[in-house]
Parts: C-alpha cells; sequence; structure tokens
C-alpha cells in the first residue's frame, strides 16, 4: 500500500508540470492502491472529493509549491481515515494492569500476548502471562515455550478438552478459575502488567462470548485488547463490533500486517469502530511488533520518515549517556570506526526494515521485508571486514 502510495506521488512530483491531469492520475494511481488494501469504497470516495475539494490547482498561485499542498493533503486524508478519535488506557509501570486479549482462534492471541509482554519487560517492567485458553490443545505448551523462550513467568493448566475425562480429573479444565488463580498470583509477585490470553474457539461464537464475559467478569480486566488477523480487510469492522458486544474491548491489535494482506482495509474499518489500534504485528518473530499510532504511520507509509519512532528505537536500545552521542554522530560525517559503532547499534535495534523506514527519505521500499536476513548478513560481512582493519584503515573516511 504505502508503496503504491508513494510512487503515485513520486510519479507527480517526476512531473515537469502538475496540471489537472498529472494530479488527477495521481489520485487515481492512490484509489486504486487503497482499493487493493481493500479500504471500503466509500471512504475511498470520500477521501477522493476532500482531496480534489482542499486543493483546487486553478487557484494555487505560481508561487506555491503544489506537490506539498497535494502531499499534505494526502496525508491529511489518510490520518482522518485511520484515526478513531479516541485514546485507549495507558498501563502505569509499577501498578498492578491486568491486560486480557480476546479474539478467534489463529488470529494471532497467544504469540501477541508474548509480544506484548516482551515489548514491556524490554522497557524495565515485571509482565506475566496466564492461559485461561482450555479449549485448544496445546494451548497451554505453546504460551508456556512463547514465555519461556522470553523469560517471562507463566501460569496455566494441561487441562485440554481433547485429553479423555478420566486423565483429567485432577488438571484444572475452567477457564475462569484458571484465569483468576493465575491474576491473583501475579499479584502477590507484585507483577505490573499481568496478561490473560483467550481461547478462540470457531465456529461456537456463542459460547466464546459468553465465556469471555465471564472471564472478564471474575479477572476485572484495565483493559480488553481485541487482536484480528489484518487479512479479514473491511470484515474487521463487524468482527470488531461483535466482541465489543460481549467484552469492553479497549483496543485492538492487527496481526500480520507483514503479508500481502489487506492491512489498510482493516486498520481504516477498526477505526470506524472507534476503537483505537495501538499495535500492529509484523511478523511471527518476537520483535515484529510496533506501536500503532496513526501519524508516524502515515507518514512513513508515505515515505515520509518518523523520526518520532527512531528516537524510540534509539531510546530503547543506546544506553541514556550514549545517546547523544550516538545523535551527533549520525549526523555528522562517519569514519569507519563509527560506522561501525552505528551498525552494532542498528542491529541490536531489530528488524533493518523498521529501523529504515523509520528515517526521512528511506521509505521501507529501500529495504524490502524479504531480505531482512540478507541484509543483516551484509551488515554483519562489513563488519567482520572492519574487524580484521588496521585501527590506521579505520580512522579513514
Ligand atoms: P491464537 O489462536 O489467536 O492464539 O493465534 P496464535 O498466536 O497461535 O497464532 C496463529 C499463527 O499466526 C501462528 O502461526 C503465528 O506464528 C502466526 N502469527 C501471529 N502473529 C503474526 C504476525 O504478525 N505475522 C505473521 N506472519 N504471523 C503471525
Ligand atoms: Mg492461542
Amino acid at each position: 500500500l504505502g508503496g503504491s502510495i508513494t510512487r503515485a506521488l513520486q510519479q507527480m512530483t517526476n512531473a515537469t508540470v502538475i496540471d489537472e491531469k498529472v494530479f488527477n492520475d495521481c489520485l487515481n494511481e492512490i484509489n486504486r492502491a487503497l482499493l487493493q488494501s481493500d479500504v471500503q469504497f466509500k471512504l475511498v470516495q470520500d477521501m477522493h472529493t476532500n482531496i480534489k475539494k482542499i486543493v483546487n490547482l486553478q487557484d494555487l498561485a505560481a508561487g506555491h509549491d503544489k506537490r506539498k499542498i497535494i502531499q499534505q493533503a494526502v496525508f491529511n486524508e489518510l490520518c482522518k481515515m485511520l484515526d478513531p478519535g479516541k485514546s485507549s488506557f495507558v498501563p502505569k509501570k509499577g501498578k498492578t494492569s491486568v491486560v486480557m486479549f480476546v479474539g478467534l482462534q489463529g488470529s494471532g492471541k497467544t504469540t501477541t500476548c508474548t509480544k506484548y509482554a516482551h515489548y514491556y519487560q524490554k522497557k524495565g517492567w515485571k509482565p506475566a502471562l496466564v492461559c485461561a485458553d482450555t479449549f485448544r490443545a496445546g494451548a497451554f505448551d505453546q504460551l508456556k515455550q512463547n514465555a519461556t523462550k522470553a523469560k517471562i513467568p507463566f501460569y496455566g493448566s494441561n487441562y485440554c478438552i481433547a485429553v479423555p475425562s478420566f486423565l483429567y480429573s485432577y488438571m484444572e479444565s475452567d477457564p475462569v478459575k484458571i484465569a483468576v488463580e493465575g491474576v491473583e498470583r501475579f499479584k502477590e509477585e507484585n507483577r505490573d502488567l499481568i496478561i490473560v490470553d483467550t481461547s478462540g474457539r470457531h465456529k461456537q461464537e456463542a459460547a466464546l462470548f459468553e465465556e469471555m464475559r465471564q472471564v472478564s467478569e471474575a479477572t476485572k480486566p484495565d483493559l480488553v485488547i481485541f487482536v484480528m488477523d489484518s487479512s479479514i480487510g473491511q470484515a474487521a469492522f463487524d468482527q470488531a463490533q461483535a466482541f465489543k458486544q460481549s467484552v469492553a474491548v479497549g483496543a485492538v491489535i492487527i496481526t500480520k500486517m507483514d503479508g500481502h494482506a489487506k492491512g489498510g482495509g482493516s486498520l481504516s474499518a477498526v477505526a470506524a469502530t472507534k476503537s483505537p489500534v495501538i499495535f500492529i504485528g509484523t511478523g511471527e518473530h518476537m520483535d515484529e511488533f510496533e506501536v500503532f499510532e496513526v501519524k508516524p504511520f502515515v507518514s512513513r507509509l508515505l515515505g515520509m520518515g518518523d523520526l518520532s519512532g527512531f528516537v524510540d528505537k534509539i531510546h530503547d536500545n543506546v544506553p541514556m549517556d550514549k545517546q547523544l552521542e550516538f545523535l551527533q554522530k549520525l549526523s555528522e560525517g562517519f569514519t569507519l570506526r563509527i560506522m561501525y559503532q552505528q551498525f552494532q547499534n542498528m542491529l541490536s535495534m531489530g528488524p533493518m526494515s523498521q529501523v529504515f523506514s523509520m528515517l526521512p527519505g528511506f521509505s521501507s521500499e529501500l529495504m524490502p521485508k524479504g531480505q531482512e536476513k540478507e541484509n543483516h548478513a551484509k551488515v554483519k560481512r562489513y563488519m567482520t571486514i572492519m574487524d580484521s582493519m588496521t585501527n590506521e584503515g579505520m580512522r579513514d573516511r
């Protein structure tokens, strides 16, 4: 989506004069990109009408930068489309918050619970995971595996309804009871973020909603996060509404934004339900998880860069006393030694496409997703070459 829109704007920028035709071509290109990512037709139409209303080519005096005005209008309209006009509950470090995850089976709840816990743990929080999914076989094992990998405490029961009843007489099977026990235990341990993963049984929605209502009533979560798969596109609207009718959904996380998904459709559909999207999942790996904020997101989508996200990454990954120095060096010239240090820092910041797409002028197109590993390997190779250089050589620019 971002690529096509950026290309459309770029093509317009490359044109010698921006006349009615160039402008219309650009808008049509953008429309096509939005429709392709499953954004509702009416939203696309509204956006088109609004931009045409705001940008009146004839009225623009010769001195005005038409490109800038058009790009700004596209930016504003996309922001409007994705902004639910509401914010969500924000947990406070050091104070206990209970966060319950809901969503259909396969939407990515269990994966996302761990990503969410890991995200906060990196910032010095003390999260814990509770598995209240007793429906799917292996649900607890999956959470246990994820939690162990991320070194996060967990609670649950190996019970599952697929096990013959004579075997599970000694196991707890009631999701409500397990959820309460887990939350109680972690409250006693002064954990500041207690995350409850739930079941998402398919084709039994009535029973699922009833279970969610009971778990929520018993654990009294400060925040209920609804997790959905981006590939459902516009259908996100109905799904989000359905969940909101049984539990007090306070925020949404959209997963699998890395696929050739209908990302634009799900994002705009969720905004239409007035639920704030707080994170997006961009891969199966624990670190493929991004804070979602409308303006920086659209900015990156349009290849305009997102310095705030970049600064956040630096904040999280570069030691406090080195941050200023790091930024200064980034903006000065590079000696090889400094470049080596920058590379080292960047590798520790996570997926390179994420880091690069945050810099103005580097759209994520420059770091294609599929080549993550290759790019990583390339940077590592440069570092190995540098390792073998003498100190003398490293000082040269
Ligand atoms: P649950 O049934 O809702 O708990 O879903 P799971 O957490 O078990 O996830 C279902 C599948 O989706 C797993 O194979 C995950 O690895 C995968 N998955 C989850 N989030 C993402 C994501 O952001 N991107 C991709 N590509 N896969 C994801
Ligand atoms: Mg699960």
